[in-house]
């Protein structure tokens, strides 16, 4: 998984109301062959037609059952199973994607070609795919809520081929084994030492990781722990401050308080989502969060994709 690609692709950044530039929330990332969705507003199969993604689906995420952030599925499933798909796929989400899943089914009147399947995630709950695990979190939002977190296992550190040769072990397939964390022999049969991993590799390197809050009003001294050290938090950030008062009323953050976390989570990159219809421009919203938080601070725009990429 070393050298997989990492890309996220915003295929809905509106938050609650989609406009004529903005489609409800809808996340796509693609790491290696793999395609996550991390919530599905309506309009998500034109928009990833728009953006080139195609239709391969492996899982999808939903935060919580309003509907700005779940109607594309039914839709998706349909086109879906149109297409031919035969393999399983899985809705994860927090409580009731067991009785959503089932409403589908049956709205579908059961004639999908494919297995549809949920399963309930908590705070904590992991999902594992190959070479990382998503990892669901609870939010404040004033139903069950769930962010999620995708990261990467860590990477072996470097290979010292000069540190190995010192050590006598002459170069060829020995250096691949001890790469692969394997201890190899050297030396004659009747005077041979082993050469450890730990004596030719350097410190592993950690993987990346993307967390996004799906909505939510600040919520990262719960999450300090799991959420920390992100390269990309996506984070909330319906408001700008002069609307800080409605935020808390409906569970919403500003940019300010995306800001702030981002801050406080050592996050690398801030990304801004989830902006209200009532605003035409994000450039309220990027100052705000730029108060709170030195690092980048990205507003991206529908079919918007950042690549995220490995930090050495
Ligand atoms: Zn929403
Ligand atoms: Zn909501």
């Amino acid at each position: 998984m070393s050298g997989e690609t990492l890309q996220v692709y915003f295929l809905g950044t509106a938050g609650a109301l989609p406009t004529t530039q903005r489609n409800p929330p809808c996340i796509l990332v693609r790491h290696g062959s793999d395609t996550l969705l991390f919530d599905c507003g309506e309009g998500a199969q034109q928009q990833m037609m728009r953006s080139r993604c195609g239709f391969t689906v492996d899982a999808i995420f939903i935060t919580h059952w309003h509907a700005d952030h779940f109607l594309g599925i039914f839709g998706l499933v349909q086109t879906l199973s149109f297409n031919g798909r035969t393999d399983p796929l899985t809705i994860y989400g927090p409580e009731w994607v067991c009785e959503f899943v089932t409403i589908l089914k049956t709205v579908a009147r059961f004639n999908l070609k494919f297995p549809l399947e949920s399963v309930e995630l908590a705070n904590g709950s992991w999902v594992r795919f190959d070479g990382y695990t998503v990892t669901a979190f609870s939010v404040n939002h004033g139903l069950p809520s769930l962010g999620y977190i995708l990261e990467e296992d860590p990477r072996p550190g470097r290979f010292n081929r000069e540190q190995a040769i010192a050590c006598g072990v002459p170069p060829g397939p020995l250096f691949g084994r001890l790469q692969r964390g394997e201890t190899v022999r050297i030396g004659t049969e009747d005077e041979s030492r082993d050469v450890q991993p730990e004596q030719v590799m350097g410190q592993a390197r950690p993987g990346r990781k993307i967390v996004y809050t799906g909505d939510t009003r600040a919520v990262h001294s719960r999450i300090m722990e799991i959420a920390h050290d992100a390269d990309l938090l996506i984070h909330d950030a319906t408001y700008d401050e002069s609307e800080a008062g409605r935020g808390a009323e409906f569970y919403h953050a500003t940019a300010r308080q995306a800001g702030e976390a981002a801050s406080a989570l050592r996050a690398r990159t801030l990304v801004l989502i989830h902006t209200s219809s009532r605003y035409t421009g994000a450039d309220a919203h990027i100052s705000d969060a730029k108060s709170a938080f030195s690092g980048p601070v990205i507003a991206p725009d529908d079919l918007d994709m950042i690549e995220v990429p490995f930090r050495d």
